[in-house]
């Protein structure tokens, strides 16, 4: 039995068409202000197997106000 196990990375997942685990192909399918959506697709057959978001360091988004509450404004009557 000589099987190797390299590092843990989702290189395979299980295909649910050939009914056994194929290698991926992961591609960068929508990028998102917050990060990456990639997409795993089975070598063999090209079925969708999963998707994952990648978030990385990248730019961080200015927090725009989704609440935008009134900032206090202060009348400066002099
Ligand atoms: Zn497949």
């Amino acid at each position: 039995m000589a099987q190797q196990f390299g590092e843990f990375t989702a290189s395979e997942l299980y295909c649910p068409k050939c009914k056994t685990s194929q290698p991926v192909r992961e591609r960068l399918l929508l990028v998102l202000p917050n990060g990456e959506l990639h997409e795993f697709l089975c070598a063999h057959c090209a079925t969708s197997l999963g998707k994952r978001t990648v978030t990385g360091p990248a730019v961080a988004p200015p927090p725009r106000g989704r609440a935008r509450h009134a900032a206090p404004t202060r009348k400066l009557l002099r």
